[in-house]
């Protein structure tokens, strides 16, 4: 039996509450049987009460739902809290994160349009960017990340958007977020950030100046591989355009895949903190030890952007990478020496991940080009989980003895 609400109990009084709060409670609207957690919405469309009220909710006139490609409540709920965490005014989620980073570039850029990205970017950004969006038009240049002057040169009169991803896979180099985006709003370009490695726990692109964050909720958000999705968070302006390509085109997220996320982000800020913990912890290790190069890790001391991390980062994220002696043989050995941690190139997970990027996320490019991106044959990158810290210190260790 339905209980009797008073209505004022059926959202959280939200007003003025800090980010464990909101990512616990944002988004929820707690219908009237008054279930305690989020309610789980598997329908695909909506009845409505008279054809006149179909006719109102079609035309927009009232809101309400009409088809879950458009809204599901569930959906909603997600899109809200990651709005919330994010500091949007409005948030979308997407089928993946790839989807996110489709449905932003589809719904802002026309042919003739001018695009830069970032050089060190995900796999496939650079693989919809280079084979699909230049085939209808969007011209695409990629500029080193780091280097502010480099961007404000390639910036030209019909550039559109930046794309960022800050901190870098596998290099953990960084972007002055804020810097960037008064460069690209003084030519009238916006500024899109990939936030996937930092989640919203670490990293608020749009508090600092960008315009638009697009995630692949596979990863941190969820936490614990168990499923794809995306989000992209911004102004309502531009989001509007977004939502309308979204809707049209149908990337949509699953409410079951939403549900996992709202869990997810329940535990966000906690996960993170542990990831960020273990992943300091590994890097200030690694860096003592013999049988390694260099260390790459933003919440390192001899990281040379470390005093940036510390200003528009509230932790250093979960990836670290490192050169071992011994070239690709002493990586390869390395990596198989190792008993605990996974030999995948997933990362955001509680199980830490272990992978060698110049054969494998990286394989692809000529050895000229990986020497340009910095990808050397003894690179090795951990994503680093959530088992305890001695565990997974102890299976390097393996790694090290295996050189
Ligand atoms: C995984 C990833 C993506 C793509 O997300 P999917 O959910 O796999 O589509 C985009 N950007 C970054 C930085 C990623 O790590």
């Amino acid at each position: 039996m339905t209980q009797e609400w008073d209505a004022g109990r059926l959202d959280s009084d939200l007003e003025g509450v800090a980010f464990d709060t909101l990512a616990v409670r944002a988004g929820q609207h707690r219908t009237p049987e008054g279930e305690h957690s989020d309610p789980l919405f598997f329908t695909s469309s909506y009845v409505f009460r008279t054809a006149a009220d179909a006719a109102a909710r079609f035309a927009g006139d009232v809101p309400g739902n009409v088809y879950s490609r458009y809204t599901n409540p569930t959906v909603r709920a997600f899109e809200e809290r990651i709005a919330a965490l994010e500091s949007a005014e409005q948030a979308v989620a997407t089928s993946t994160g790839m989807a996110a980073i489709l449905s932003t570039v589809m719904a802002l850029c026309s042919a003739g349009d001018h695009v830069l990205v970032s050089q060190s970017v995900f796999g496939s950004t650079i693989s919809l960017f280079e084979k699909y969006f230049k085939r209808f038009g969007v011209q695409v240049d990629y500029v080193p990340l780091a280097n502010l002057s480099a961007w404000d040169q390639a910036i030209k009169a019909n550039t559109r958007l930046l794309f960022v991803e800050s901190p870098s896979n596998p290099l953990a180099e960084l972007v002055d977020i804020a810097a960037l985006a008064e460069i690209a709003h003084a030519k009238g370009a916006m500024l899109v950030v990939d936030n996937c490695f930092s989640t919203p726990a670490l990293q608020q692109p749009l508090k600092l100046g960008a315009d638009i964050v697009v995630h692949s909720a596979t990863k941190f958000i969820d936490g614990q591989g168990r499923c794809m999705g995306g989000v992209v968070a911004g102004r309502s302006e531009q989001m509007k355009e977004v939502v309308g390509f979204l809707r049209t085109a149908g990337p949509s997220l699953s409410p079951f895949n939403a549900w996992i996320f709202l869990k997810g982000l329940e535990t966000l800020n906690l996960r993170m903190r542990a990831h960020c913990a273990n992943a300091q912890a590994l890097a200030e290790w690694l860096e003592q030890q013999d049988g390694i190069e260099k260390v790459y890790y933003a919440g390192l001391d001899s990281h040379p952007q470390h005093e940036l991390a510390k200003r528009q980062m509230r932790g250093f994220g979960a990836v670290v990478s490192f050169e071992v002696k011994g070239g690709k043989e002493g990586a390869w050995r390395f990596i198989d020496a190792t008993r605990l941690i996974s030999i995948t190139a997933n990362l955001g997970d509680s199980k830490t991940t272990i992978t060698h990027p110049g054969t494998t996320s990286h394989g692809r490019l000529s050895p000229q080009e990986r020497e340009a991106a910095g990808i050397r044959d003894s690179l090795i990158r951990v994503a680093v989980g959530l088992e305890d810290v001695a565990d997974l210190q102890a299976d390097l260790a393996r790694g090290l003895a295996a050189l």
